[in-house]
């Protein structure tokens, strides 16, 4: 069977491609350093044009450019857009605290996992396309971006067109910790709450005041009670900030919120409830910025479709699938609330992601290029 084959071609060229991956991790790419993000999608751009590809270069102003490499264009049908991403969390001379290393059967290192074997995945399946004449079922789109880890402000636009006019979405995330693929991700959205009151002296005219923080106060329990575990909506007030002295009755406090939502109604009863709050506090008034930035993913039938297809082709290469959700977000997100059937951690299984133990498990990269294959020959 062919992607058998695959395994066999990657197995064959671990060393190989283990060198490879050894020096995109040594190349560090923060979400915020364009320069070195700019640099790396060279490399790779390099890299993709090798196998064949057309590769564009999306210039991007406000951070690292992205990448679109489009192969087998004479392949029938919509393309099946592979999505991952090129920048890390980690910070510039990480590696010198955390170098690249290899310990038994793992592979350590900044961006090992999250998500640069990744890109090591995509190379060597086309190379063993190439290698052994396979087609695959449809053209090929690689979409890998370069501000994944901080929101996607800048490729969602990019993401969103591509996932349209695409027939599916494989997103090279990490799996589960059980190695399970993603079927479903929360929803993310950001708040911002602002109460302006009115400043007093506290001791000689509390009364001419109006408190900020009090309304705060009221403004967090409004919040907590939007809380709905059983839905899978959940509300985290993590941060607040107000007043300016003890003895000024405040004029101002401020809270950050983080949301998340299962569904995208759920999603949006969040968002109506959090921008139609109200103050309680006489002369105090509250408002209320943001939203959700990763609509939810949610396991729609086309996504239940295309994991069985999954498990179907797992069976072939003696891996037995399963699924799973998480609560945090990807790109996933937005090829999903387009209406393209997505699936999701696709990566190599490790472990250790944003962490400082961070590391793939190396005999996880034949399997999950033959999975990659599979998925590409097949459907
Ligand atoms: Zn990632």
């Amino acid at each position: 069977m062919t992607p058998q084959a695959v395994r066999t071609f990657v197995e064959d060229r671990l060393e190989g491609y283990l060198a490879e991956l050894k020096g995109l991790v040594e190349h560090e790419s923060p979400s915020g350093d364009k320069g070195r993000l700019d640099l790396l999608a060279g490399t790779i751009a390099e890299r993709w044009a090798g196998l064949g590809g057309a590769v564009e270069r999306v210039a991007n102003d406000s951070g690292g450019d992205h990448l679109v490499g489009r192969f087998f264009a004479e392949a029938p049908g919509r393309a099946a857009l592979v999505v991952g991403h090129f920048d890390t969390v980690w910070p510039v001379g990480t590696i010198g605290r955390l170098p690249f290393r290899r310990e038994g059967d793992r592979l350590y290192g900044p961006g090992v996992y999250d998500m640069k074997t990744s890109l090591i995945l995509v190379a060597a399946v086309l190379e063993a396309f190439a290698a052994h004449g396979l087609a695959p079922a449809r053209p090929i789109t690689l979409l890998f971006t370069s501000d994944e880890e901080v929101g996607s402000k800048t490729s969602r636009r990019l993401i969103e067109a591509l996932a349209r006019e695409s027939a599916h979405a494989l997103i090279l995330e990490p799996p589960l910790a059980d190695r399970s693929l993603k079927t479903a991700r929360k929803g993310v959205g950001r708040f911002t709450l602002t109460v302006d009151g009115k400043a007093a002296h506290a001791g000689v005219a509390p009364e001419l005041g109006a408190n900020a923080i009090v309304e705060l106060a009221h403004q967090v329990l409004k919040i907590v009670a939007l809380n709905d575990p059983a839905a899978g909506t959940t509300l985290n007030v993590g941060l607040v900030a107000g007043g300016t002295t003890p003895n000024v009755v405040p004029a101002r406090a401020t809270a950050e919120i983080d949301a998340r939502a299962v569904t995208i109604a759920g999603a949006e009863a969040v968002e109506r409830a959090m921008l139609g709050l109200t103050a309680v506090t006489p002369g105090t008034r509250v408002t209320v910025e943001g939203g959700f930035n990763r609509p939810p993913m949610e396991r729609s039938p086309g996504v239940a479709h295309l994991f069985a297809k999954a498990r179907k082709l797992g069976e072939g290469l003696g891996l037995a699938l399963t699924e799973g959700s998480t609560g945090g977000g990807s790109d996933g997100n937005f090829t999903a609330a387009v209406g393209t059937p997505t699936l999701d951690g696709l990566g190599a299984h490790g472990g250790g992601a944003h962490a400082d133990d961070e590391h793939v498990a190396i005999e996880s990269i034949p399997e999950r290029a033959a999975l990659l294959a599979a998925l590409l020959l097949e459907i």
